[in-house]
C-alpha cells in the first residue's frame, strides 16, 4: 500500500476541503471567527479634529515667548459642541476626545501649564490644587484683561479670572487627532478572511456593527470503535481500555472553536460499524478512531467504502500515527485516526486542525512553528517524519526543547505534559544535543500558513 509523506497527505486534505457558507453572528458572539464580508466605515472617525489630551487648545503663534499667558474663553468637555472661535492670546480648556475650538491650531498637555490665580475667588473646572497655581504677577497678564476689542466675547468676569500660563512653545498640530484619521467614510477597514481578534471586535464596534456575517463552523462528529473499550460512564473492568480518544479529539476541536458531537462506542462488528458510521457522515466532519490499520477486525475500511465514502490516503509516512485515513462522501470528510491516543492526536494536528480551521475560512491554517535546540541526544532511524513530545523552555536568544521521556504511542501522558511537537524530517539519523530543531506548537491561537517543518 502505499505511503504518503506528511506534506504530500496535507495537501490532498486541503485540496479536499472548501471554506463552508456564511452566517450572520452577534458582535458579540465572534471572537475567533473569520469574517465572510467586506466591512466599510460609516463615517470619519474621528468626527472632526479632536484633542487627544486634557490641556488647552490655543493658538500655536501665541507661544513666541515662553512662559506665554492666555485667556480662558471657553470649557470643552467630551461630547460638548465648542461655541466660540478663538481669537489671538485666547485659549480654551479642552478634555481628551473633545472637538477643537475654531482658531485653536494646538493643544498643550495640563502638565505644560499654570493657572494664575488672580488674587480673587474663582470657579475651577480642572479643579487644579493650588501648588500649581501662580499668582498674577506679570503686566504681560495684566495686558491681557481687555474688556473690548479680541476678549469681547466673553464677559468682562471671565476675562478677569480665566487666565492660563502655558510653560511650552508646540508646533501647529500638536497633541491634534485629526478628522478621519483613524479611518475615512467608506473606507475598506477589514477584508473577508480576517480572523476576528479582539482588535477587530474594536473597530467592528467603532462601523456600529452588531452583527457580522462570519463562515460556518464544521458541524463535527467522533466516533469511537473497538470492543475492548470502556465508556467513561461505565464502571472500571480491569480487562477494557478507556476510551480516551474520543475526549482528547473532542478537547482538540474545542480548541479550535468547534463543539463536536461524540457518537459514542462502536464495536467491532460490520453492521453496528456501518450503523454509527451513516450516523457520522450526517455531520460536515466525521472522525473515526481506531480500526484504521490492517488487523481482521478492523472493519471501518470495507464499511466506510461500502457506504459510498471515497477514501483518499490510508497510509502516511509518519512516527506516530501511520495508520491514518482520509476521504470524501460527497461534500462530507472522513479522517480515519490511528486507535493509538498518541497517535490520533498527533494526526488530529497535522491533518483534522488545517482542514477544519479551512472550513471555517482561515488562512492560516497551520499550528505556529518555532525553532528550538535540543537539550539531549535523539535516536532515529532514517524512514518516516517522527513527531517527539517535548517541553520548551525559554533560554538565551531562543527556546531549549526536552523530551517529555518515553515516546509510546500509547503513552498519552506525553501529550499532557507536552507544549510542542518536535519534528525529526524522514531522512534524519537522529539528533546531537544542541542541534536546532522545529517545534510545532501545541498550545496557543496562533496559526500560519506553512506547516513550517521539511520532512
Ligand atoms: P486500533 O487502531 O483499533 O488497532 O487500536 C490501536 C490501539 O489503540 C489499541 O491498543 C486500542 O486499544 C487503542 N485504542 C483504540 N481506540 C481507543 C480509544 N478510543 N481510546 C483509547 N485507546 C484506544
Ligand atoms: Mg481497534
Amino acid at each position: 500500500m502505499e505511503y504518503l509523506s506528511v506534506s504530500e497527505a496535507q495537501r490532498v486534505v486541503l485540496e479536499s476541503v472548501a471554506t463552508l457558507g456564511a452566517e450572520q453572528v452577534k458582535l458579540e458572539q465572534s471572537l475567533g471567527r473569520v469574517l465572510a464580508e467586506e466591512v466599510r466605515a460609516n463615517r470619519d472617525q474621528p468626527p472632526y479634529d479632536i484633542s487627544a489630551m486634557d490641556g488647552y487648545a490655543l493658538r500655536s503663534a501665541d507661544l513666541g515667548a515662553i512662559p506665554a499667558t492666555l485667556q480662558i474663553i471657553e470649557d470643552i468637555k467630551a461630547g460638548d459642541m465648542p461655541t466660540k472661535t478663538l481669537a489671538s492670546g485666547q485659549c480654551a480648556r479642552i478634555m481628551t476626545g473633545a472637538p477643537m475650538p475654531q482658531g485653536a491650531d494646538a493643544v498643550i498637555r495640563v502638565e505644560d501649564t499654570q493657572t494664575i490665580d488672580s488674587g480673587f475667588p474663582h470657579p475651577n473646572p480642572l479643579g487644579e490644587t493650588t501648588s500649581h497655581s501662580t499668582r498674577l504677577q506679570t503686566t504681560a497678564a495684566k495686558s491681557l484683561v481687555t474688556p473690548e476689542g479680541e476678549g469681547a466675547n466673553v464677559s468682562p468676569r471671565e476675562n478677569l479670572f480665566n487666565l492660563v500660563q502655558i510653560n511650552l512653545s508646540v508646533k501647529p498640530g500638536h497633541d491634534i487627532r485629526r478628522l478621519g484619521e483613524n479611518m475615512r467614510n467608506g473606507e475598506v477597514v477589514l477584508t473577508p478572511g480576517t480572523e476576528i481578534t479582539p482588535g477587530v471586535i474594536g473597530v467592528l464596534a467603532t462601523v456600529k456593527r452588531a452583527e457580522v456575517q462570519v463562515y460556518r463552523r464544521p458541524r463535527v462528529a467522533i466516533l469511537s470503535t473497538g470492543n475492548e473499550l470502556e465508556g467513561l460512564d461505565e464502571p472500571v473492568d480491569p480487562n477494557k481500555i478507556p476510551n480516551s480518544n474520543s475526549y482528547a479529539l473532542m478537547a482538540q476541536a474545542q480548541a479550535l472553536g468547534i463543539e463536536p458531537v461524540l457518537l459514542g462506542i462502536a464495536r467491532d462488528d460490520p453492521d453496528e460499524l456501518a450503523r454509527y458510521l451513516q450516523r457520522g457522515l450526517e455531520y460536515d466532519v466525521l472522525l473515526v478512531s481506531g480500526g484504521t490499520s490492517v488487523g481482521v477486525h478492523d472493519y471501518v475500511r470495507p464499511t466506510i467504502e461500502a457506504l459510498g465514502a471515497q477514501m483518499l490516503f490510508w497510509r502516511v509516512s509518519m512516527k506516530p500515527g501511520h495508520p491514518v485515513a482520509f476521504g470524501k462522501a460527497g461534500e462530507k470528510i472522513i479522517f480515519g485516526l490511528p486507535g493509538n491516543p498518541v497517535s490520533s492526536m498527533v494526526c488530529f494536528e497535522q491533518f483534522v486542525v488545517p482542514a477544519l480551521r479551512r472550513m471555517m475560512g482561515h488562512a492560516r491554517t497551520y499550528r505556529r512553528t518555532i525553532a528550538a535546540r535540543m537539550t539531549h541526544n535523539v535516536k532515529h532511524q532514517p524512514g518516516r517524519t517522527e513527531f517527539i513530545r517535548v517541553m520548551l523552555a525559554q533560554e538565551e536568544g531562543g527556546y531549549a526543547a526536552t523530551s517529555t521521556g518515553a515516546q509510546g504511542s500509547g503513552m498519552l501522558l506525553s501529550m499532557a505534559r507536552a507544549d510542542g511537537l518536535a519534528v525529526l524530517p524522514a531522512e534524519c539519523n537522529g539528533l546531537a544535543a544542541g542541534s536546532m530543531v522545529t517545534v510545532q506548537l501545541l498550545d496557543g491561537t496562533v496559526f500560519q500558513e506553512d506547516a513550517g517543518f521539511k520532512e
